[in-house]
């Protein structure tokens, strides 16, 4: 079995929905085919809950208004057969009937959200059904609430995935091609929940790592992980093959190819990952699979919307739990830590999530003087920086010898450096960087 997962725009249009068709078909053997929602679909589903949760009743109804009459006309220039279209069109207005009915229910608005925006993904894989029945494929359909689980903390529970995917796998011995939604799954109490966005590629490697695929392949729209950021650099290559390190270093720090969890579970199984250009699926894309990674920077990325926050107490000096104490108050605001640099009298740290800034700001400061530092970006290189190596670091910074750096991480992993700089920097970091390093 392969597992393929087609993002938004891949499946963004009836003419792009038919290309993956025959992209599938051509994919010989078993597969799972997952589907993100078709571009655009997510942020309009936010935009209706969000009119629903602020009582804008007239808003919400309008906006479903429109998405009815888009989904209409995809179903018009996608399926032939009367049949399929009438079945098509029913399922479209029961699942915008089902939309609606949460106008002034009485449920937390969290879980009005979730409701919402999982129909996106019922929307494209139901669509995709259809047309695959219409060329006359042999395809089933599959709910990912019959599988995908996550736990009270909101984390995959392996074991229930594999067990359910694999009776579902087993009970359709002959099909072909089984499709289900991406990012879409229960809550540990059975409610409808989502990976976050983005999270198709997380529900393809959680599928792929369970049932031990061959392979997975995130079919997107360009043409593999390249070794800089295409929008602010020219003549960027896409590369042949990646280690799960560094492919998961590049999307942790801004590769937007990727989901950054989306590695963990395809490394922890060894499942190789190959991302494909669903506009160019003759290019070869990227592999990531478990390979000696060759010497130097591989490539770079960069991840905006970083704050950075400085903690300063002399008590710091030589003073154990120190750290633990500034830990503690992440921790509690359950706000992730992406990078720390200490010194003998300070730490920084970056985040990317401010919702509880002023709170975490307000428990630093029991513990010292504290300096925020907003709009940053992380700039990440990833390749082998292991010990042996030497002289690596010279030509990085030599070519950010005109930017100014807030923060450098070297040696957390052998596979990353990373850099704090203002995002105004950004654009002249990135192609310095690639003049002065590959
Ligand atoms: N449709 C979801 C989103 O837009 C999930 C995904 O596309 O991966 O975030
Ligand atoms: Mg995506």
């Amino acid at each position: 079995m392969k597992v393929l997962k087609f993002g938004g725009t891949s499946v963004g249009s009836p003419s792009s929905i038919k290309e993956v068709a025959n992209i599938v078909r051509n994919v010989e053997g078993q597969k799972t085919v997952v589907l993100s929602a078709m571009s655009g679909t997510t942020n309009s589903l936010h935009e209706i809950s969000d009119h629903i949760i602020n009582y804008r009743e007239e808003e919400a109804n309008d906006l479903i208004d429109q998405m009815i009459g888009k989904y209409v006309d995809v179903v018009d220039e996608l399926l032939t057969e009367k049949t399929n279209q009438n079945e098509a069109i029913a399922l479209i207005s029961d699942r915008f009937e089902f939309i609606r009915e949460h106008v002034g229910i009485e449920i937390p608005s969290t879980q009005i959200e979730k409701n919402i925006v999982a129909q996106g993904e019922i929307l494209s894989t139901n669509l995709f059904h259809f047309h695959l029945k219409e060329i006359g494929a042999s395809a089933t359909l599959v709910s990912a609430f019959d599988f995908m689980a996550i736990d009270d903390a909101n984390e995959p529970v392996i074991s229930k995935i594999t067990e359910a995917y694999g009776k579902i796998v087993a009970a359709n011995e002959g099909i072909e091609i089984f499709v289900t939604q991406g990012y879409i799954c229960l809550s540990h109490t059975g409610k409808i929940d989502n990976l976050k966005r983005g999270g198709s590629d997380y529900s393809a490697s959680l599928i792929g790592a369970a049932i031990l695929a061959e392979e997975i392949q995130i079919w997107t729209d360009i043409d593999g992980m390249h070794n800089n950021d295409p929008r602010f650099v020219e003549n960027t290559f896409s590369l042949k093959e990646l280690s799960f390190d560094e492919a998961a270093e590049l999307a942790y720090f801004g590769a937007k190819i990727l989901h950054p969890q989306s590695v963990i579970p395809a490394r922890k199984a060894n499942v190789p990952v190959l991302l494909k250009n669903t506009f160019e699926p003759k290019a070869p894309g990227t592999i990531i699979k478990n390979c000696e990674v060759p010497n130097g920077v591989r490539a770079i990325a960069a991840k905006d919307g970083i704050t950075a926050i400085k903690i300063k107490s002399f008590r710091m000096l030589m003073a154990y739990g120190f750290l633990k104490g500034i830990f503690e108050v992440f921790e509690k605001y359950k706000t992730s830590i992406d990078m720390v640099t200490t010194s003998e009298v300070a730490v920084s740290v970056t985040i990317d999530d401010t919702t509880y800034l002023n709170e975490i700001i307000e428990e630093l400061q029991e513990i010292g003087s504290v300096d925020v530092d907003t709009d940053l970006s992380i700039v990440c290189l990833a390749g082998d920086f292991s010990e042996q190596k030497t002289g690596l670091s010279t030509p990085i910074f030599n070519s950010l010898s005109n930017i100014p750096i807030r923060m450098i991480s070297y040696g957390g992993s052998n596979y990353n450096v990373s850099l704090v700089i203002s995002t105004v920097n950004k654009k002249e970091a990135l192609v310095a960087l690639n003049n002065g390093v590959f």
